[in-house]
């Protein structure tokens, strides 16, 4: 047996102790691009109204404008609508689609917890489904399963930076006369057979928070072909209700606004970061190969899958640790891992039917949309709900954020023998594992 004293976790030298560069996406061409903005002072230019008042337009600045323009083209869709995050972005998809009390939107559980409150803000009901095994996104048997006569919408997360097999969750929407919204939050740039995603479904969402592959610090975009339902997230995003009168909208359910409205700032920011996506995006597969090649030899981790034509584009680097073929629980090779310097995660985030939310049924007083006197259905958020979804969490996926800029391959290597390492040691971490408690899964 190799020697307890090798191990970071008992007291030995750690494979790395510098820590990994932080993910920081700009540089001078931001910094120009905000100057520029600030030297015309005109920080935002949305104005809540249609009153002639220029340079102040309903849709925002020039800026913001541009950025739109330039995201229609990047992506060859009709519409890209800028908003402050994607939170607000799924939040006035789901307005626009039209739903409401009594709906029901199928969702699935192992998402960013904004990928199934944007039901709850309208006041309709989510209702989670389960995911696939290989890459953690909805399982279109289980949508199917899951559709009742209340089911108004279908948020499909593209998770990890991985397409969701979305073409026969679209093929089951159309049958059953739902909207399909893509939450596109981890995937820009990546495409599902030819198509990016985001331009599948009827909308999609993308979101610019400073830990996205681009960023603007705080923000998001929407895209669609659809010229209705563009112009009610439009109305959605800014104060609607006060234009709809004047616009003579015929349907004016959800067209009430928030103020969803992005910066000249952001925007500014946003145009130079879409020039920077391929380079990005290049710089994590590359790091992400090397990384799956540098352990492909362990037999107990699954490396990240890609299915045939499809992009991965590795928001985050999703491993599966088999704890059977491991002989050692999953937390103490994560324990075991990060005594060594290298961040590596049990789980992703708890499935959302497990928050307080959903298992006390309240969201707001009274208890709707659950228990509101409108919805006639049952969702249930009994544990055990989703298994697969809990079984990667509780017990098989680690996750790291480490296939990304700036970082490089020599920091891959440390990984790598990182990981090596710990699995030298299994004998020793099996024997001593009861003195391993820890465990950061949540
Ligand atoms: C980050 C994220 C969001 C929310 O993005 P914000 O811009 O922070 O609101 C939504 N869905 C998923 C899957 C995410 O990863």
């Amino acid at each position: 047996m190799k020697g307890v004293k090798n191990l970071a976790i008992f007291g030995g030298k750690p494979v790395r102790t510098e820590e990994l560069p932080p993910h920081i996406t700009t540089d001078d061409d931001e910094i120009e691009a905000v100057v520029e903005v600030m030297k015309k002072g005109r920080l935002s230019l949305f104005e809540g109204s249609f009153s002639p008042d220029p340079p102040f337009s309903f849709n925002g600045g020039p800026y913001v404008q541009r950025l739109e323009r330039e995201w229609e083209k990047y992506y060859g869709v009709k519409h890209a609508i800028a908003v402050n995050s994607a939170t607000s972005g799924l939040y006035a998809a789901i307005g626009a689609s039209g739903t409401g009390p009594g709906d029901e939107v199928i969702v699935s559980p192992y998402t960013m917890t904004a990928s199934a409150t944007c039901a709850v803000i309208y006041n309709a009901v989510p209702v989670f489904a389960d995911i696939r095994e290989d890459i953690f996104c909805l399982d279109a048997q289980a949508v199917e399963n899951a559709i009742t006569p209340y089911t108004k919408a279908i948020v499909v997360i593209h998770l990890f930076g991985h397409p969701a097999d979305i073409d026969p969750i679209m093929e089951l929407a159309r049958k059953h006369d739902l909207y399909v919204i893509e939450d596109c939050a981890q995937v820009h740039g990546a495409h599902y057979k030819g198509k990016y995603v985001g331009t599948i479904g009827d909308i999609g969402v993308f979101s610019l928070n400073c830990n996205k592959t681009i960023q603007t610090g705080e923000g998001g975009i929407i895209t669609t072909n659809n010229d209705e339902l563009a112009n009610r997230i439009r109305l959605i995003r800014n104060h609607g209700e006060v234009v709809v009168g004047s616009m003579g909208l015929a349907d004016i359910a959800n067209t009430f606004g928030w103020n969803y409205r992005m910066t000249e700032i952001e925007a500014a920011i946003g145009a130079v970061q879409l020039k920077k996506l391929k380079k990005f995006n290049k710089q994590r597969t590359e790091l992400a190969a090397y990384l799956t090649k540098g352990i492909s030899d362990i037999d107990f981790l699954i490396p990240p899958v890609v299915r045939e034509n499809c992009d991965h584009v590795y928001y985050v680097y999703p491993l599966r640790y088999l704890e059977e073929v491991a002989g050692v629980p999953r937390n103490v090779f994560a324990a075991a891992l990060n005594a060594e310097g290298i961040p590596f995660y049990e789980g992703y985030v708890k499935p959302l039917y497990l928050l307080p939310m959903y298992q006390q049924k309240i969201a707001y007083r009274g208890g709707c949309p659950f228990k509101c006197s409108n919805y006639k259905g049952n969702a249930s958020y009994e544990k055990g709900l989703c298994p697969t979804a809990e079984r990667m969490h509780y017990k098989e996926i680690m996750t790291t954020e480490i296939c990304r800029y700036p970082l490089t391959k020599a920091d891959m290597d440390d990984i790598i023998n990182a990981i090596h390492k710990v699995a030298d040691h299994m004998g020793v971490l099996k024997e001593r594992k009861d003195t391993i408690k820890g465990s950061n899964v949540w």
